[in-house]
């Protein structure tokens, strides 16, 4: 019997599912595999949909289907957090002391976020990681009447790299058409030398921060919060002050990965093979997702495109063949939409070895990205794109 147990049913966890199941149905359907998803909510969540609760009027609700409606019918569910991954007896613990075993672990367990870690961020900071938190920035907006505004990174690395640059673009953009924007300055801190981490992009988003008359600060790693002065402070020892302040917290990886041995601490990022996706050399355990430590951006389409290498790998392995060298190899693509704001978008494709050349922003690539929000239930989690 060859069990396949995922850990994590967001969009990798739940990709890898559907996809494996269909590659081994005949084995599942004559009990020789079984593919089983644990996840602690039951719910899958649509992330990047956060950002359009603060600027686009989409509803929480709209974010979360039951991870049950998202699975082929072949693979089980078990609504369970995860305590520890036993290695020894090649067995999962959950949280009711129930163990499961298996022979193919795929750990799709994502990041958390940790704001906590810098002080007085829960009553000066806001942010967008959440639906909550990007209900509240969405009404202090709305009570916002002019001022100092300061988008800074708490931490890196962080979901959706771009998304830190998409929120001040479509601030200043929401400025500009509520006649507040003479009344405003519109900060944008970097935690490197340049607007992005990415040289190609960097190219692009500078002259459109300048256009906008966002002012680029760069190397400004977020240290404290001034609560008294309202002031936010770098490492490196810069001061802003800000009358709102919208910062994206520090990530970390789960703290159950570092518990059972398998990710260092205190990041808990998963050490994943480039092109494998194995873990810390290990030939039946798997990562994908943000919860890699993979040199590249966590972002769903990184988890999307590294769903079909660790399905091929898994059905090898039960087949007892080599994978295909082409769709058993991750190259490291990734690919993001980006908005710019007044309705536009670029786009930015990458992998291992191509830096992206986003387009010149333009309408195109913005309804890319609207249309891709709505039709993600149907497509990506069931593996049909
Ligand atoms: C505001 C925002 C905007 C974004 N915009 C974009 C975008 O435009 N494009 C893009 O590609 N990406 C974007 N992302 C990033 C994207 O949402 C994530 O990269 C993606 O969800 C990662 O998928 P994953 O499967 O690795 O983790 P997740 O989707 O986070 O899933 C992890 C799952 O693991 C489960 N889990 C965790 N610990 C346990 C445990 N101990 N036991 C059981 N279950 C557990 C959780 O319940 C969760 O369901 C955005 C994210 C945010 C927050």
């Amino acid at each position: 019997m060859d069990r396949v147990l995922i850990i994590g049913g967001g969009v990798g966890g739940t990709i890898v599912a559907n996809l494996v199941s269909r590659k081994l149905k005949h084995e599942i359907d004559t009990g020789q595999a079984s593919v089983t998803v644990i996840d602690k909510l039951g719910n899958h969540v649509y992330q990047p949909g956060f950002m359009y609760i603060t600027f686009g009027n989409e509803k929480p609700s709209n974010l979360s289907r039951p991870e049950r409606s998202l699975l082929d019918a072949r693979v089980q569910l078990v609504v369970s957090e995860v305590q520890r991954v036993h290695e020894d007896t090649h067995q999962v613990e959950l949280e009711n002391g129930e163990m499961l075993g298996y022979e193919h672990l795929v750990l799709a367990t994502g990041a958390r976020i940790v704001p906590e870690e810098i002080k007085h961020f829960d009553t000066q900071a806001h942010h967008f990681y959440t639906a909550d938190a990007a209900q509240k920035l969405r009404d202090a907006l709305d009570a916002f009447k002019g001022g100092q505004i300061v988008v800074a990174i708490a931490g890196m690395p962080y979901k959706c790299p771009p998304a830190p640059l998409e929120v001040s673009f479509l601030i200043e953009a929401e400025l500009r058409e509520r006649g507040l924007r003479d009344k405003s300055e519109v900060h944008f801190c970097s935690p490197i030398g340049r607007a992005f981490t990415i040289e190609t992009v960097s190219e692009m988003a500078t002259p459109v921060l300048e256009q906008k008359g966002i002012e680029l600060h760069t190397f400004f790693n977020v240290e404290t919060i001034d609560a008294e002065r309202k002031v936010v402070q770098s490492l490196e020892g810069e001061e802003l002050p800000y009358d709102l302040l919208i910062l994206v917290p520090p990530h970390k990886g789960q703290q159950f990965l570092i518990d059972s041995g398998l990710a260092p601490a205190p990041g808990g990022w998963l050490p994943t093979d480039h092109h494998t996706l194995q873990v810390g050399g290990r030939t039946n355990v798997y990562a994908l997702g943000d919860a890699t430590d993979l040199p590249l951006s966590k972002a769903g389409s990184t988890a999307h495109f590294e769903a079909p290498i660790v399905a091929e790998r898994i059905a090898a392995a039960v087949a007892g063949r080599d994978p295909d060298v082409k769709h058993g190899n991750y190259t490291g693509q990734v690919m993001c939409f980006f908005e710019i704001g007044d309705g536009k978008g670029t786009l930015l494709r990458f992998d291992y070895d191509h830096p992206p050349h986003p387009p010149k922003p333009n309408r195109v690539w913005h309804l890319g990205k609207i249309l891709f929000n709505k039709t993600y239930w149907h497509t990506v989690p069931r593996g049909r794109v």
